[in-house]
């Protein structure tokens, strides 16, 4: 059965570059949030393997959703990978404060980005 991936993205370049590179590995569906509010919402009946987290989004940003996913008992055990441009010591620590995982650097290497995604899901 395919693992199912949340991918919470605003910009619509970088949702349309993931679901891309996903379309080529039926091993994971990928469902998509184009904001963190519509992400919560999703979760309320919808439990993903995995969540690729966008750090920069108007409005609530992913550290935001990052930190309400977590506090949410029935949510806080499936794993957050956060995805941004930024790469600052600093910035992964506020992502992996906030309760993620894993902090993937935007613009993405492809077989990189697979192993990512294979080794956050199986841990
Ligand atoms: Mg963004």
């Amino acid at each position: 059965m395919a693992k199912l991936i949340l991918l919470v993205e605003d910009n619509m370049s970088n949702r349309d570059l993931f679901i891309e590179i996903l379309r080529m590995h039926p091993e994971y569906e990928l469902h998509v949030a184009e904001s963190g509010l519509q992400a919560l919402e999703m979760l309320e009946s919808f439990r993903p393997d995995l969540i690729l987290m966008d750090i920069h989004m108007p409005e609530m940003d992913g550290l935001a959703v990052t930190r309400a996913i977590k506090s949410t008992p029935e949510l806080s055990g499936i794993p957050i990978v956060a995805l941004s441009a930024l790469a600052m010591k600093s910035d992964i620590k506020s992502a992996i404060d906030a309760g993620c995982v894993g902090y993937i650097t935007k613009p993405v290497r492809i077989k990189k980005f697979m192993d990512d995604i294979k080794t956050y899901i199986t841990n």
